[in-house]
C-alpha cells in the first residue's frame, strides 16, 4: 500500500517532518511485495516507499516511540506514627 505524499517534483514528503526527497530504494515494483523486492531493508527505508516517513528518526516520532521521558513512578512513603 502507498499512501505516499509526493511534490510537484515526484519527491516523496515526509508526513512527520514535511521533508522532501527521493527513497533511498528508489522505486518499488507495485506488482511484487515491498518484503520480497527489498528483503535486507531495515524496515524504516522500506517505510520510505509505503508511508513517505524518510528516516528512522521520524519512523520512531510517528509511531510515537520517543525515548522515554516517563519517570519511575515514584511512591510517597507515609509514615504513620501514632502517639
Ligand atoms: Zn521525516
Amino acid at each position: 500500500m502507498d499512501i505516499r505524499e509526493r511534490d510537484s517534483q515526484g519527491k516523496t514528503v515526509c508526513p512527520q517532518c514535511g521533508k522532501h526527497y527521493y527513497p533511498i530504494l528508489g522505486e518499488r515494483d507495485p506488482y511484487i511485495k515491498i518484503q520480497e523486492q527489498f528483503p535486507s531493508a531495515p524496515q524504516w527505508v522500506r517505510e520510505q516507499l509505503l508511508t513517505g516517513i524518510c528516516s528512522q528518526k521520524c519512523w520512531e516520532k510517528y509511531l510515537g516511540l520517543k525515548p522515554t521521558t516517563r519517570k519511575p513512578h515514584a511512591r510517597k512513603k507515609t509514615v504513620r506514627r501514632r502517639k
